[in-house]
């Protein structure tokens, strides 16, 4: 299999921020975009495997289904947890073997058991009692996964209120399980997402850990301890607080590995920061306050119909950040920035201090890559924006051993020198900037690039 995608390659030094400044300055692009940047998720996957050494990734499709997302991640050798027939669909067509699959919904429609049993994902989780009886059914054979509930104290989105059974009543579930003569392989459970109480790992895998004791008392002999999502993703977040736990606990209770594979299933960690928007303000309402200040309305063309929809299923925090820098230092005023729809509930921030912005500036918001562009809509005709992805040589360099990248996926032959060496393609077409246009100033920024190639792939010039 070959990447799909394309991605742009970037010289080394470039960031994240110099391309959205590029591409919005342009004076071609109105439209709301993205600039995914693959680093971020390869430095991710890296802090994993330093952190977490003996957790294997099961990436949660339904957090960012974005194919090359999942290409990526395929690259650097994760497996994945899907939730449905089309996220196993979707994962088997990038030639990922069933095995490394884990259908990780406790409450599965019938006609995706007899997919996965088609397909041969055969590990998937319950936590009900018809649910056996359905599997057992449909696919006698499978390899079940236990999923219990214990919940963090506190976290973004809550899971408990819908699935796992409680620890009390688990093991009257394993002795109907088996019973059944259903094969019961291990244990699951997912804290909640958007965890901010990092011990309760330690209390899940010590609540895992007694049950995998039950069940040997039952018949069973487990060998699989799934320990869910939870991580958080956002730039700046680390995975040290909770890999510590999860590491403590794991010696504690499961010393030398005893024969026990453990697995995760993150979503956000992987791909939370490697998103971040671009919003342009289309219009702008001035409202005088009662004692004879005033405040702003800004309308941005991406709202919670769109990308936002996280501030409702997600309940995420965004920060609007200026991207002209002169703006920042403007007296601040109130602002309210508002989505694109004709609905009143499309409303991005509440009031916020902010430098006074214009029509035709840009907003941008980092950390947008979790549970937003897959639940995006259209309503009211407005667009889901554009996902430029990029990636600097060193990124690349990384993935160059995978034999499903290649130069194809590169716009305008876009490869790093040494790759180019190997590939034996030309340097033509390679996108260079001078280091003087990077001026953040609209006034001052130059409206012609070293490489037109390069922003007409990224732009979308409106007529
Ligand atoms: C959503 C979900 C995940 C991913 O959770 P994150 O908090 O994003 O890591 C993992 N496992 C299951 C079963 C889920 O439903």
């Amino acid at each position: 299999m070959k990447f799909n995608e394309n991605i742009t390659l970037l010289e080394p030094e470039r960031s994240v921020w110099q391309v959205i400044e590029q591409i919005a300055y342009s004076g071609m692009q109105e439209e709301a975009f993205y600039v995914l940047d693959i680093g971020d998720i390869v430095r991710k996957h890296e802090e994993w495997k330093l952190k977490l050494p003996k957790v294997e990734p099961h990436y949660a499709v339904k957090c960012n289904d974005s194919m090359m997302v999942l290409e990526v991640l395929n690259s650097l050798g994760t497996s994945f947890d899907c939730a449905s027939k089309a996220e196993i669909a979707k994962v088997m067509q990038l030639g990922v073997d069933p095995s490394k699959i884990i259908f990780a919904n406790p409450v599965k429609q019938a006609s995706h058991i007899r997919y996965a049993a088609n397909a041969g994902v055969a590990t998937m989780t319950f936590d009900n009692e018809t649910e056996l009886h359905k599997i057992k059914s449909l696919y006698p054979s499978a390899k079940l996964v236990i999923r219990i509930r214990c919940d963090a104290t506190a976290a973004q989105c809550p899971l408990g209120m819908k699935f796992g059974v409680e620890v009390e009543n688990a093991f009257a579930l394993l002795e109907t399980a088996y019973s059944l003569e259903l094969d019961v392989i291990g244990v699951s459970f997912h804290v909640g997402s958007g965890c901010s109480d990092p011990p309760v790992f330690h209390r899940a895998i010590q609540a895992a850990r007694a049950l995998f004791d039950d069940a040997k008392r039952i018949g069973f002999e487990f060998t699989l301890l799934d320990i869910g999502g939870g991580f958080p993703g956002n730039k700046g977040s680390s995975l040290t607080k909770i890999a510590e736990v999860v590491n403590g606990a794991l010696d504690k209770f499961f010393p030398d590995g005893c024969g026990v594979k453990v697995i995760a299933e993150p979503g956000r960690f992987y791909v939370a920061s490697a998103y971040t928007l671009a919003t342009l303000i289309h219009s702008k309402r001035e409202v005088k306050n009662g004692d004879g200040t005033h405040s702003f309305m800004y309308y941005i063309n991406d709202g919670v119909y769109g990308s936002f929809n996280c501030l409702l299923y997600d309940h995420a925090v965004v920060t609007p950040i200026p991207l002209k820098e002169t703006a920042t230092t403007k007296k601040l005023t109130t602002g309210t920035i508002w989505g694109p729809t004709c609905d009143g509930l499309d409303q991005v921030t509440g009031p916020v201090m902010l430098p006074e912005m214009e029509i035709g500036e840009w907003f941008v918001f980092q950390n947008m890559g979790a549970y937003t562009l897959p639940v995006a809509s259209t309503f009211n005709g407005m667009p889901i924006p554009k996902v430029n992805a990029i990636a600097n040589e060193s990124t690349l360099l990384m993935l160059k051993d995978v034999p499903s990248l290649n130069e194809d996926n590169f716009k305008g032959n876009d490869m790093p020198n040494n790759l180019l060496a190997e590939l034996d393609l030309s340097e033509q077409n390679r996108y260079h900037v001078d280091q003087q246009s990077t001026s953040s100033s609209l006034a001052s920024f130059p409206m012609s690039f070293s490489s037109d190639s390069f922003i007409d792939d990224f732009v979308e010039p409106v007529n």
